[in-house]
């Protein structure tokens, strides 16, 4: 594979989409930048999806005076091999080539990948050399592994680290496993442990808030230990202790020279990533020497990564690779 990382392809134009459950979002990159964005709301009938991404992309690069080069297209959805595995969400079957959908409306070579592998993708740019292990959490984890600038996600999947087992005695996982790191440590198991707590009024803290109306969060449950909680303070130190194995299993398999791990609940300075730091010091094999990285969510991320995805896969075919 072509070896081209988000600053690579010079200026060549490239268009990225990143296709979401409520909002469709498009850029024109060149030279690594953003140079234009669109974004609309995402009509309902997928043959309005199309012709939508097809009329923003050309909107977008309209004013470029070319057409571009590739499109990049970063989905809420699994995709294995350039097609749809699953994304319900969005409404597609399963199996849909969503490149020769909408090849009618865009005659461009299109190149499809999950969304959370464009934002890895975009976020891993920062570190162009060496392999570099994603783990970004939000409501769910994700991420992906990318070597030299390039996605390795093997048929599809490699990275989805929410999907590393971490107890096989653990609760069901909607993948149809058990024990899965994203059923036991996400930021909405947090979020749910926190309105758990409240609802059994086990936390003084945390059912003061909910009575007063508001939806609590991970960092609910990280100020509940700040101040003290003990029950607060096992979950979140059971939570650091599994992330910190999952952060051993990514290591074991790919021995990267960075994890870097997005999302705010991540940051070395929030309760659960201090905890998660202190297990991984403490519990770490004696030879590994992968540093841990932190980045905050950056939504241009998922759209510079699509276009890079779309740059290299082009890139390699031109080259017949
Ligand atoms: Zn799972």
């Amino acid at each position: 594979m072509a070896d081209l990382a988000v600053d690579g392809g010079h200026d060549t134009l490239v268009a990225a989409v990143d296709w979401g459950g409520t909002w469709i979002r498009v850029a024109a990159v060149s030279g690594g930048r953003i140079v234009r964005k669109d974004r609309r709301a995402k009509p309902k009938s997928l043959a309005e999806q199309y012709a939508t991404v097809a009329d923003m992309v050309l909107h977008t690069t309209s004013h470029l005076g070319q057409l571009p080069t590739a499109v990049g297209v970063g989905l809420a959805g699994v995709v294995q091999e350039g097609v749809v595995g699953t994304a319900h969400n969005l409404g597609f079957t399963d199996g849909t080539d969503i490149a020769a959908a909408l090849r009618p409306h865009l005659p461009l070579p299109a190149y499809l990948l999950n969304d959370v592998q464009a934002t890895a993708l975009g976020v891993a740019a920062r570190w162009p050399h060496g392999t570099t292990a994603v783990l970004a959490m939000g409501t769910g984890i994700g991420g992906a592994v990318v070597k030299d600038g390039s996605l390795h996600p093997g048929l599809g999947g490699a990275g989805d680290f929410g999907h590393v087992v971490i107890d096989v005695d653990g609760p069901r996982c909607p993948c149809g496993g058990t024990g899965c790191l994203e059923v036991l440590v996400s930021g909405r198991t947090l979020a749910e442990a926190a309105n758990a707590l409240a609802e059994a009024g086990l936390s003084p803290l945390l059912a003061a808030r909910a009575r007063s109306g508001r939806v609590l969060h991970a960092g609910d449950l990280q100020d509940a230990a700040q101040d003290g909680d003990s029950r607060a303070t096992e979950i979140l130190n059971r939570s650091a202790i599994a992330f910190s194995a999952g952060i051993r299993t990514i290591v074991a398999t790919h021995d990267p020279h960075r994890i870097v791990l997005a999302g705010a609940t991540l940051a070395p300075t929030t309760w659960f990533g201090r905890a998660m730091r202190a297990h991984w010091d403490l519990t770490r094999p004696h030879w590994a020497r992968t540093e841990l990285h932190h980045v905050e969510q950056d939504e241009d991320a998922a759209l510079l990564g699509a276009a890079s995805y779309a740059l290299d896969r082009f890139t390699a075919a031109q080259s017949g690779s």
